[in-house]
């Protein structure tokens, strides 16, 4: 062992040595990549949205500037993916073909910033939960598992709230439809959908006067208030008042404008 010292050293001299030579020239391209495009505020997240979230699946603490938002996955909705023994097991309404399995318990965490920021880049999201709904259920973008955009036969598997059943369990992809048994999910209107992975909120398609946002960036997002603020304005996500095609309207198929956290 003390004869293997000294090489180790060496190389390890030798590692600092590369290392420290290419961190001075990386050095300058640092500072200014911070100086062109630094984040900036999104402002203060409401408190007051959390109170939209069923209490029944989802746990939300609040850690100073943090907030860590639990759920375990299972909607206070009724759905065909629930077991027929189920009490909110109902006949599909809107699917024509079910994707195999149903709703399941599971668990999903995330912790966001309580001041989330926009990011110098927007980010891409990737497959699995981008965020966690009202209802506890994740929220998935507009790709299925194989990086295929969502299709007429992929919409055919979704039921009125706009989910289908993964190999990761439930998940939403679209706004819900207007059907009489849909009670609670937003569909073209101002409630609260969730939040996403970067900490900011996501609302229906609608501003709270009932007008439709006219100043949304690519994402869909803006500073504005809320019914949640009580006057004070902060960034947030809308559903892109867009036909995704036919009916269908993705609840959120572009980029996230903050930095993503990891929803295990
Ligand atoms: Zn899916
Ligand atoms: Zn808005």
């Amino acid at each position: 062992m003390k004869y293997l010292k000294f090489p180790i050293l060496l190389l390890l001299g030798t590692f600092l040595f590369i290392t420290s030579c290419s961190d001075n020239n990386d050095d300058s391209d640092d500072s200014d990549d911070s100086s062109d495009g630094s984040s900036s505020s999104g402002g203060v997240t409401p408190l007051s949205a959390f109170d939209e979230f069923n209490p029944d699946a989802v746990t939300i603490s609040f850690d100073g500037d943090d907030i860590t938002i639990e759920s375990n996955g299972l909607p206070n909705h009724t759905s065909p993916y629930w077991a027929p023994t189920e009490p909110l097991y109902i006949e599909p309404v809107v699917a024509l073909a079910l994707t195999p399995g149903g709703i399941g318990s599971r668990g999903l965490t995330v912790t966001v910033p309580a001041e989330p920021e926009i990011a110098a880049s927007s980010t891409a999201t990737g497959l699995g939960a981008i965020g966690i709904s009202v209802t506890g259920v994740p929220i998935f973008n507009d790709l299925e598992g194989d990086n295929r955009p969502i299709e007429e036969v992929i919409a055919e598997t979704f039921d009125y709230a706009g989910a289908h059943n993964g190999p990761s369990g439930y998940h939403y992809h679209i706004e819900s439809s207007d059907v009489p048994e849909n009670t609670t999910l937003s569909h073209d209107d101002e409630k609260l959908i969730g939040i996403l992975a970067d900490g900011f909120l996501l609302y229906g398609r609608r501003e709270m006067d009932n007008s439709y946002p006219a100043d949304l960036d690519v994402s869909g997002g803006h500073y504005g208030e809320t019914q949640h603020s009580d006057g004070e304005k902060f960034y947030h996500y809308h559903i892109i008042n867009e036909f995704y095609f036919d009916d269908v309207i993705a609840l959120f198929a572009v980029d996230l404008q903050g930095t993503p956290n990891t929803i295990m």
